[in-house]
């Protein structure tokens, strides 16, 4: 049975008048299982109109109050957290642990945006002239949008409407295409919380709706999490608008080892960063960088056994570590990167193409894959492969290392395995990439620090949730006041410098 996913707009689910559909699979079975509205102009226009109407009493609503408006909604996630991994495993594929995992790290954002009233506090500066006093305070945007992309269907939204609707701001997300269902309980939910009709939609759709989204002269700001040419597009296009844009793109995570590294420690990382979600993160590590060739060779030799045995299984399968690729498509591409990876010469340690599991034939199912003496010429080094696919690149020193990292497109992750602590600090200071981790292979910040890339992974100037977020959806406004005894002083005409 195929479901008729719908948009959420001024409080209520919408078929919408946008006449195009998009079918959505279950990755595990091959099967159609829904096909997603796909917002027309006129259905993006209805959500602006009503987010615009909404605004100014959300904006006026008291941040305490915002922030209780969150914690309900906080409070209903946490109760239904089941319902929701096992939408976000039916459509997206991964494990139902993973998705868990997922909404935890999202509610953390909603836990940071509850704490809006202290973080809108402004700075006040008393007498800076004769009397004259200074506050600077910052004011919601208006009507922001969300763009996210299919890997994430809950935590990417998470990123951006928490700390967007806390500061005061209405928010229109705009969900990936191939993973639509999560937004709309989100929606409902936060209605059942409490937040007004208009101040969060979902409008579903693909390049038509980003388009109107992207034109429309009522939305201020646009978010957006997915690939890097949609990236740059998306922050060329609202700032040609003259919107606000933060544009988070692909990335290429290397991880390097060590000789001193705990190496059954480094493995482990290794396995979980390269394999989990199948690799359809932006965290993942997709480059292990062994230093020196007997780190190397003991390196693969360890990995080799590990990847063979992965337990790839559908999502609601709790013995799968890591079930399948999102679509059809993407398994045909990342298998198509494997093949390439062989023509261009990098050695093949293991396979994962001829992957079939019983019950499962029509599954996007792909085995974890591993290479070895990839090199930085190849296609399969440069470009970002998004599956179950390991890459091991050999360097002969640390410096090669390093400038391998640094020479890459892409600077969204990276990590360093070692016990030397000067190596390590070395290694933060100088390594061009916004997140780094020292024994840590996903270095994702926690909702209270912020999250973004350098290089081609982060188009813009605030990264996201965390301090940014609030930056990215405020503006600042600084007031100077003087009382009238200063007025009594007459015209003053040269510059003023509150001398
Ligand atoms: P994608 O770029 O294909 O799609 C992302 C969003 O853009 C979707 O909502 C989609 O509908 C929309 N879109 C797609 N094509 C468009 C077009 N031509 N014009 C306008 N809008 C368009 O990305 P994806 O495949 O959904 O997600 C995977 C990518 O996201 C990977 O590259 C991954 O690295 C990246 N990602 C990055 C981060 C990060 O934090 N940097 C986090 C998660 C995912």
């Amino acid at each position: 049975m195929s479901a008729a996913i719908r948009h959420f707009i001024a409080g209520q689910p919408t078929r919408g008048s946008g006449p195009r559909t998009a079918p959505v699979y279950n990755p595990a079975t091959g099967e159609q299982t829904g096909a997603v509205a796909l917002a027309s102009r006129e259905d993006v226009d209805a959500a602006v109109a009503s987010a615009r109407a909404a605004f100014p009493a959300w904006a006026a609503t008291p941040p305490l109050r915002r922030a209780r408006i969150l914690n309900r909604f906080l409070r209903l996630l946490e109760g239904r957290i089941d319902a929701l991994a096992a939408i976000i495993t039916a459509e997206h594929g991964k494990v139902l642990s993973d998705a868990k995992g997922e909404i935890q790290r999202g509610a953390e954002v909603v836990e940071f945006a509850t704490g809006i009233p202290q973080l809108l506090k402004g700075e006040v500066t008393e007498n800076v002239g004769t009397r004259v006093d200074s506050h600077a305070l910052r004011q919601p945007l208006g009507v922001v949008a969300g763009i996210t992309p299919f890997n994430f269907p809950v935590m990417m939204p998470m990123w951006m409407f928490p700390v967007a609707l806390a500061c005061g701001n209405c928010f229109i997300l705009k969900p990936s295409e191939r993973d639509p269902s999560a937004a709309l309980l989100l929606a409902a939910w936060l209605t059942e919380a409490g937040l007004p009709d208009g101040v969060f939609q979902v409008v579903q759709g693909d390049k038509e709706a980003v388009d109107a989204l992207l034109h429309h002269p009522d939305i201020q700001a646009v978010s957006f999490v997915g690939s890097t040419p949609i990236a740059r597009y998306i922050y060329a296009t609202a700032a040609s608008t003259g919107k606000r844009a933060q544009a988070l793109g692909g990335a290429k995570n290397h991880m390097i080892v060590m000789p001193d590294a705990d190496l059954d420690q480094a493995v482990d990382a290794l396995m979980g960063a390269a394999y989990g979600s199948a690799g359809e993160r932006c965290m993942a590590v997709s480059v292990a960088v062994p230093v020196g060739e007997r780190t190397a060779d003991a390196l693969v030799e360890r990995l080799i056994p590990k990847v063979r045995a992965l337990k790839v299984g559908p999502g609601t399968d709790p013995e799968a570590e890591m079930g399948p690729l999102v679509t059809r498509q993407h398994r045909d591409r990342v298998v198509g990167y494997i093949d390439q990876g062989v023509r261009e010469g990098a050695e093949l340690l293991v396979d994962g193409r001829g992957l079939r599991l019983q019950g499962y034939a029509d599954g996007f199912f792909v085995g974890g894959s591993l290479f070895d003496r990839v090199t930085p010429e190849m296609t399969i080094y440069r470009e970002e492969i998004f599956g179950p696919v390991l890459a091991v690149t050999r360097a002969p020193d640390y410096a090669t290392a390093a400038r391998l990292i640094n020479a890459h497109e892409f600077g969204n992750g990276t990590a360093i395995f070692t016990r030397d602590g000067d190596a390590a600090r070395e290694f933060a200071h100088q390594i061009q990439v916004g997140m780094v981790g020292i024994n840590v292979p996903i270095p994702v910040p926690m909702a209270f620090h912020s999250f973004g890339g350098w290089k081609a992974s982060l188009f813009g100037d605030h990264h996201m949730h965390g301090p940014e977020g609030v930056r990215f959806y405020t503006r600042l406004k600084t007031i100077t006041t003087r009382w009238p005894t200063g007025i009594r002083a007459g015209a003053d005409f040269v510059m003023p410098t509150m001398s």
